[in-house]
């Protein structure tokens, strides 16, 4: 007989496995073996489903680095029994942890998907089910023995994408993801159509590496007219601050007062990693192309081309976690290391 597929369920909390409290009338989490007991669908599915759960399942407004930590140690542990992997976890910081499991599963080999939902599973219209069950069927995919996904993707409303690519865009449509920089990996109509020219694939076969320190140092700041010395100031001089996201205008731009150009020097110069990325949700930084990144280009700043603020800060959470040196940093930084940027 065939050998069916093995697929572990991580479940960390999110809509997808919300009740209403009857007195508050808000959504909170309940225990995630009510969940699998509300799809009997998953029995028709032709894998084996295991899943194990967060012990105390959360919003995912809660999630921080010992959870990221978390997720990763459950998929190493189980990594040589499963076939693929499915976390079920909130649409709300769904990319930031997606983007930086990406970086920790160092030469992943197999599939690893995030999903979630916007309503949850035991609603009538609920978008849960079909995110779920499609997930794992992708998770499922092989060619010749081997898993077609072996990265860390998204799946959201009948696409799946590269998570480090990936930006919640609207807390309303089912439709919550968008990746504005890099095509879908795989679509679901009446066939699952894999978009094999987009998926990533380790150059040879290494070693599966997890990384598990993530150093949360760091900051994001989205310029704004008006942003004023003594703000910009106390974020440069945070105690211990080690990396910052500077989230610039279109392709790249800041002011050219000479105050901010000073300052963001003077910090670079003290030895502050500072990121330029695009604060537009799609295209990147072009240094250089307007006279307003002239400056940001010549004081040395860590060019963010196309990757998103998610991505960003969990890449230099991992660059600072792996101690790379001072002097590379900013090459490394500037290297696609998961697909994450051009
Ligand atoms: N607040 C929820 C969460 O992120 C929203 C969702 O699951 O979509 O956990």
């Amino acid at each position: 007989m065939k050998k069916k597929t093995n697929i572990l369920l991580i479940y960390t909390g999110g809509t997808i496995g919300m009740v209403k409290d009857y007195e508050t009338g808000a959504l909170k989490v309940f225990d995630f073996d009510t969940l699998i007991e509300r799809i009997p669908e998953l029995n028709q599915l032709e894998c084996n489903i295991d899943s194990i759960s967060f012990e105390n399942p959360i919003d995912s407004s809660n999630m921080n680095t010992s959870y990221w930590t978390a997720i990763a140690t459950s998929i190493e542990e189980n990594y040589e029994r499963y076939d693929g992997f499915v976390v079920l976890h909130g649409s709300d910081t769904m990319s930031y942890t997606a983007s930086a499991l990406s970086y920790m599963l160092e030469n992943l080999g197999k599939p690893v998907i995030f999903t979630g939902s916007q309503l949850p599973i035991g609603d009538l219209r609920t978008d849960a089910k079909e995110n779920l069950i499609t997930s794992i069927q992708i998770a499922s995919l092989k060619k010749k023995g081997a898993p077609i996904i072996q990265e860390v993707c998204l799946y959201f409303e009948y696409k799946l994408y590269r998570a480090n690519r990936t930006t919640k865009i609207n807390a309303e449509h089912f439709e919550a993801f968008a990746s504005l920089n890099y095509p879908s990996l795989v679509e679901s109509g009446v066939h699952l159509i894999v978009n094999y020219e987009n998926l990533w694939h380790s150059k040879r076969v290494k070693k599966f590496i997890v990384h598990k320190k993530m150093d949360d140092n760091v900051a994001i700041l989205k310029l704004f007219p008006g942003l004023n010395k003594e703000v910009l100031q106390s974020i440069l001089e945070a105690p211990n601050l080690k990396a910052l996201v500077l989230e610039t205008y279109g392709a790249g731009n800041a002011s050219t007062d000479e105050w901010l150009v000073s300052k963001l020097k003077k910090a670079i110069n003290n030895g502050l990693h500072i990121v330029n990325v695009t604060q537009c949700s799609g295209g990147g930084v072009i240094l250089g192309q307007y006279e307003t990144s002239v400056a940001l280009q010549k004081m040395q700043i860590i060019n963010g081309k196309d990757i998103t603020t998610e991505a960003a800060i969990t890449k230099l959470m991992y660059l600072l976690g792996s101690n790379v040196s001072h002097n590379s940093f900013k090459t490394i930084f500037e290297t696609s290391l998961r697909g994450e940027m051009q």
